[in-house]
């Protein structure tokens, strides 16, 4: 399971500073996806030893008038319920605030491991600065320069002692793992219901590795799948509730453990920043996703409604192309059952393999159809192929210039590679490697 790090503090004490340095270059590839929004106040950080999901509290702020305090006590309550290890960060510059104080005191309290942070000490000089800071008689003060870098290193290593013991997956590779993700209120709960319940439950639900989902095995066409359910857990606090956008926290944690993720979504409310998001993710992450309109029996339509409700969910989804779609009525149970059907085609897609003599067949067809053009003055070589991995399916091409396959060009070769896979929904990755 992910550990969960979020960072609280005043604003401009350097949060986002700190979330961008933790994050190093993995950025500019997060931000890279599109249709998702810009502005992450959340990642997953994988460059060191244990991998974590962090979070930048500040962009969570109310968007409301709020004062600087009731906005700070909100945002580490949120971190309270939510996180596994509490960075809050002070501004060794500015010194010591009475917010900070009061924070300081409300964090002190928690059970949970509270990392106290002196940021934009950027040098020996400012160390003095750190006098006032130690008053407080915090356990783990830590001097650190987020623009600079210095210090990050023990943090680093402060996180990695503070982090939950890894508990080895309980879960098998034999099954399909799914997790129904979308806003409050769109029907997850009933779905899940009715799926479990017309699919047949084969064991109790049991507390998964997690608190924050409830794991049930089932079986379907004698194939074994795991329900992720993060929805039947109620919110815990009342600040998470009423900052929704924070439910995204537990989405992304369910996302992580799942193959398949089933983005609900509100017939009646359309598509939120918030799905595209949280569908930018699943697709970031090589899931395969399914977009299911639920709450279908309150549209009123006629024979044009649905074609014009995918022309717009594809419109929004452009990142997504190949999800398939159901419309669904969790509460009249109404082709419900297709969602596994679509399950199914998905989870064996997500699977499938080809020979490396057919992918290769496939490289040199298209190469010779449609020729690379001049890179640098050179003609790209694309050498051969080979599939390096399933869920999703992985492709390496290898090439005298990796950097030089154009993009169009590379969304050429992935169709004909999807074609020759007969991939429908199922993602698809390319993975380019230079050989000279
Ligand atoms: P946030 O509002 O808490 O997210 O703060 P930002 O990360 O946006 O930083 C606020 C300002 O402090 C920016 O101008 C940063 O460049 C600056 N800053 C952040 N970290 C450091 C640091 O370690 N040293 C110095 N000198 N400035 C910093
Ligand atoms: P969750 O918060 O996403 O788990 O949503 P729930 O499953 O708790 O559903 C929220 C509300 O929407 C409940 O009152 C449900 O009865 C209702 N609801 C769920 N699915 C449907 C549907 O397909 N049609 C209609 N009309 N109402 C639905």
């Amino acid at each position: 399971m992910l550990p969960v790090v979020a960072i609280v503090g005043r604003p401009n004490v350097g949060k986002s500073t700190l979330f961008n340095r933790l994050l190093g270059q993995r950025k500019a590839i997060v931000e890279d996806v599109p249709g998702v929004t810009r502005d992450r106040n959340y990642a997953r950080v994988d460059r060191f030893d244990r991998p974590f999901m962090l979070i930048d509290t500040g962009g969570f702020e109310p968007a409301s008038e709020d004062r600087l305090l009731t906005q700070m006590r909100e945002q580490s309550q949120l971190a309270i319920e939510e996180a596994d290890i509490i960075l809050l960060v002070f501004d060794g510059r500015e010194g010591l605030t009475p917010s900070d104080e009061e924070v300081a005191a409300m964090l002190r309290r928690v059970e949970k491991p509270v990392l106290f942070l002196v940021n934009k000490i950027d040098g020996d000089s400012q160390e003095l600065a750190l006098g006032e800071f130690y008053s407080l008689g915090l356990d783990d003060l830590l001097p650190i320069s987020s623009a600079h870098g210095r210090g990050v290193g023990e943090l680093i290593d402060r996180l990695h002692q503070l982090m939950p013991e890894e508990v080895p997956p309980r879960e098998s590779e034999q099954e399909t793992r799914l997790a129904v993700i979308g806003r409050p209120n769109v029907g997850k709960s009933s779905l899940i219901n009715r799926m479990l319940g017309v699919e047949r439950v084969v064991a109790n639900p049991t507390a998964g590795t997690t608190r924050d989902s409830v794991d049930t095995p089932f079986v379907y066409n004698r194939k074994n799948y795991l329900m992720i359910d993060t929805a039947g857990i109620r919110r815990k606090g009342k600040v998470s509730q009423k900052l929704e956008k924070f439910s995204v926290v537990q989405a992304l944690k369910a996302m992580e453990r799942a193959h398949i993720v089933l983005v609900v979504i509100d017939a009646g409310e359309g598509v939120t920043d918030q799905d595209l998001t949280v569908a930018g993710y699943a697709e970031e992450k090589g899931r395969a996703v399914l977009l299911v309109v639920n709450k279908w029996d309150l549209v009123e339509k006629d024979h044009t409604t649905m074609g014009q409700y995918i022309k717009d969910l594809r419109g929004k989804f452009k990142f997504l192309p190949d999800a398939p779609v159901v419309f669904i009525s969790a509460l009249t149970g109404q082709r419900v059952s297709k969602i596994m059907t679509e399950v199914e085609k998905l989870s064996e897609e997500f699977n499938r393999k080809l020979s490396t003599s057919a992918i290769n067949k496939v490289l040199q067809e298209a190469t010779e159809a449609h020729p690379p053009s001049i890179f640098r003055g050179k003609r790209l070589k694309f050498f051969y192929a080979t599939q390096t991995g399933v869920r999703p399916p992985t492709i390496t091409i290898f090439v005298n210039r990796s950097d030089g396959v154009h993009f169009s060009y590379q969304r050429y070769l992935a169709n004909q590679f999807r074609r020759a896979l007969r991939l429908t929904g199922s993602p698809l990755r390319i993975r380019y490697q230079d050989r000279r």
